[in-house]
């Protein structure tokens, strides 16, 4: 079995703030992360491949210094990363990362048959959870989206059950492969990583795959190949602070139905 996974680095949002001034994200000195579904996307090919065999490699289209999440991944348990990185890369929209990450998983299935791609359910960042569907639309493979449990693989027939979260409920569905799985963090818990795992991934350099290795045309990539651009990004308006009542119980009582009449929220008797 070859499974694939799509990382993503993003950054840190519990460090990240919005320039009030530009309305960009300020980027500078926030460090940087695997996007936490990407990492139970990596820990469920590295189970699959304990009960099935075969090999577990990572991809990511990013700048060099996403090699680090390529390496964290290797430390979880991945075999081989790869690095889609260009500059002509720069700006890609959905449309255009996820015919990037298409052309690099189909290099690798020319390597050696892909049966399953791994993906988080979305980026922590970009937020949109279209890249998924969009490489599994590309490479006319079934997709199955919010996937929080395997169930089983069938090696013989080359087909999945997996349960999908959906509101309130759950599904079980089955696929024929080669499929793509977009994934919840209930699909497991994350295990510390091994000692070999942590050395190797010390030492390890992923390959790396420019716009030219994967055969892509300019105009699909990057500024050119994105069509959506994003016009304005702002956080919420701060709310106002709410107002402590002090008292007893029944002193508070009154003095929130004053307030709740002075504003005519509530009608006076
Ligand atoms: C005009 C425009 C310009 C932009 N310019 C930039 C830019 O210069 N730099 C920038 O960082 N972003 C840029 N973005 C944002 C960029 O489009 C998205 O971050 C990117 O396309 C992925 O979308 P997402 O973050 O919503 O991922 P989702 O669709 O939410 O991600 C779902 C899953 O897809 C996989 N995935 C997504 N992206 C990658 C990736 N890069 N590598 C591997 N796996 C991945 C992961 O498994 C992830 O969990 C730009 C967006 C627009 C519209």
């Amino acid at each position: 079995m070859h499974f694939v996974v799509c990382v993503k680095q993003v950054p840190d949002t519990a460090e990240v703030r919005v320039d009030p001034k530009t309305n960009t994200l300020v980027r500078e000195g926030v460090p940087s992360i695997i996007n936490p579904y990407d990492a139970h996307a990596v820990e469920a090919a590295v189970q699959l491949k304990e009960i099935y065999g075969g090999k577990v490699t990572v991809i990511c289209m990013g700048p060099p210094q996403a090699e680090e999440v390529l390496r964290r991944s290797i430390s979880f348990g991945a075999d081989e990363a790869i690095l889609l990185s260009d500059r002509k890369f720069a700006g890609a929209d959905t449309l255009a990362t996820s015919l990037i990450l298409t052309e690099g998983i189909l290099k690798l299935h020319r390597e050696q048959p892909v049966d399953l791609v791994l993906c988080g359910k979305q980026a922590i960042d970009g937020d949109t959870a279209q890249v998924g569907p969009g490489i599994a639309a590309r490479l006319g493979w079934p997709q199955l989206t919010y996937v929080m449990k395997i169930e089983s693989l069938d090696l013989d027939k080359k087909t999945i059950i997996v349960h999908r979260k959906l509101e309130g409920q759950r599904e079980i569905v089955s696929a024929t492969l080669p499929a793509l799985l977009t994934v919840v963090k209930d699909i497991n818990e994350l295990r510390y990583a091994s000692l070999p795992d942590l050395l190797r991934s010390v030492r390890f350099t992923p390959r790396i795959w420019s716009k030219d290795d994967l055969g892509l045309d300019e105009s699909r990539i990057g500024l050119k190949g994105s069509p959506t651009a994003v016009r304005k990004i702002f956080p919420p308006p701060e709310r106002p602070q709410g107002e402590m009542l002090k008292g007893t119980p029944r002193e508070m009582a009154r003095e929130l139905v004053e307030k709740l009449v002075t504003t005519k929220i509530i009608a006076d008797k």
